[in-house]
């Protein structure tokens, strides 16, 4: 039987808007030569300055995990024959914000990830490019052909993630660089201290290394002025909606998300942080600032920046089912929680939404899942599955009557 697909298709087309940073200027377009004239040649920079410069403003990795990346910089810098790694791979369909830098600032990115390679003494950049993202994949190559390696003085090597949700998980990605499936395995050390071949290994997502190629190339001053004082700079927002291609924004941290994304009625329930994200209503969102730490003040995870809106009309609940499935569907199952677990919370979750009181069961299972695998698939997806039984109990509610928000509408998408 073939795996569930995803309920959000993966994006084939973009809507990228410009922002004040990393999104400056993209009507010049993507050539290196357009990104020279704006930003000239990278400055050359000693590895300690570069933590301490990181470190200053506040840096940290755009991924998901929002891990300071001075840290993880300063504990690749402690070994030896370091490798460093730029993760295209975007593996959450809901997400467009690396693919949309590939299309527009591909140099950005590259000159971050290069000036490190540099800094660290690491010969070898690696860049992962999405298996199932032709658009963003080309575009990415096109940049690797316009570098010049005498000027680099690194090798850019690219190589194709697999098509799969935890295909960027980071040792996923050291798994694929190995020669191996392009699954997570168990491993007892992060990969910045033992990574490709039991070397350091610098792996960072494609809004990171934009964020440290904009550090380095507009200046400290510019980078820090905006944002928060706890959180400087900006962040990319992926603006998923059902039927409608992704948007792409960059926004100061700490805008109000209803400053940035069209309005909605209040009570809209709204997906924060993607597929290993929580839900939320649109009242709460609009006057919660795009920041890590005011997203986590109300219970929400920022994430990778998804903000996914279903179907006008569409139930919440059936959406939740629908990407559970596809979850369940996507790890390795190498696992206890992900063998067994994921397949029978998506069983329970499908129970709820065909109107069965599954709470207890739910309840059972997030117990045994949660910390559990050998990576956090099962977590984020339990995270997702808890969320809607909290912020949303009055459809769960009108489930087990028999009834739907969208039936009043007409609707009844699962979207
Ligand atoms: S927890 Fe799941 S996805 Fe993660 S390594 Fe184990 S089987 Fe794979």
């Amino acid at each position: 039987m073939s795996a569930p697909l995803s309920p959000v298709p993966i994006p084939t087309h973009i809507g990228l808007h410009a922002g004040p940073a990393l999104l400056s200027g993209i009507t010049d377009g993507p050539s290196l030569e357009a990104h020279r004239e704006r930003y000239g040649p990278l400055p050359p920079l000693e590895l300690d300055d570069l933590v301490d410069l990181a470190s200053r403003a506040g840096l940290r990795g755009r991924g998901g995990a929002g891990f300071p990346f001075a840290t993880k910089l300063a504990a690749a810098a402690r070994g030896r024959r370091r490798e460093l790694v730029v993760n295209l791979s975007e593996g959450e369909p809901a997400s467009a914000k690396d693919s949309a830098l590939a299309l527009s600032r591909p140099h950005l990115v590259l000159d971050g990830a290069v000036a490190t390679a540099r800094a660290l003494g690491a010969r070898e950049v690696h860049v992962v490019l999405p298996g199932d993202r032709p658009a963003p994949a080309r575009q990415m190559l096109r940049a690797l052909g316009e570098r010049d390696r005498r000027e680099d003085r690194v090798r850019l090597r690219p190589l194709t993630a697999e098509p799969r949700f935890v295909a960027g998980q980071a040792r996923a990605v050291v798994e694929l660089m190995s020669g191996r499936p392009n699954l997570p395995v168990t491993s007892w050390a992060p990969e910045a201290v033992a990574g490709f071949r039991g070397r350091p290994t610098l792996i960072s997502n494609a809004e990171t290394w934009a964020q440290v190629g904009q550090l380095l190339l507009a200046g400290e001053r510019a980078y820090v002025r905006r944002g928060t004082p706890g959180e400087p700079g900006t962040t990319l927002l992926t603006h998923s909606r059902h039927g409608v291609a992704p948007e792409v924004w960059e926004v100061d941290h700490g805008t109000p998300v209803g400053d940035v994304l069209p309005p909605l009625t209040p009570e809209t329930p709204v997906l924060v942080g993607g597929f290993h994200g929580a839900w939320t209503t649109w009242s709460t969102l609009a006057r919660t600032g795009v920041s890590r730490l005011a997203m986590a003040a109300e219970g929400l995870p920022l994430g990778a920046g998804v903000i996914h809106v279903p179907a006008p009309g569409g139930c919440p609940l059936g959406f939740t089912s629908a990407v559970v499935d596809y979850l369940a569907g996507q790890s390795a199952g190498r696992c206890g929680p992900c063998l067994n677990g994921l397949p029978a919370l998506a069983e329970a979750v499908r129970g709820a939404w065909q109107g069965r009181d599954t709470t207890a069961r739910v309840d059972q299972l997030a117990g045994l899942l949660v910390r559990r695998g050998a990576c956090a698939h099962p977590d984020g997806t339990v995270r997702l599955v808890r969320s809607v039984f909290t912020a949303l109990p009055a459809e769960v509610d009108a489930h087990r009557r028999g009834s739907c928000s969208a039936a009043t509408t007409g609707a009844g998408a699962a979207s």
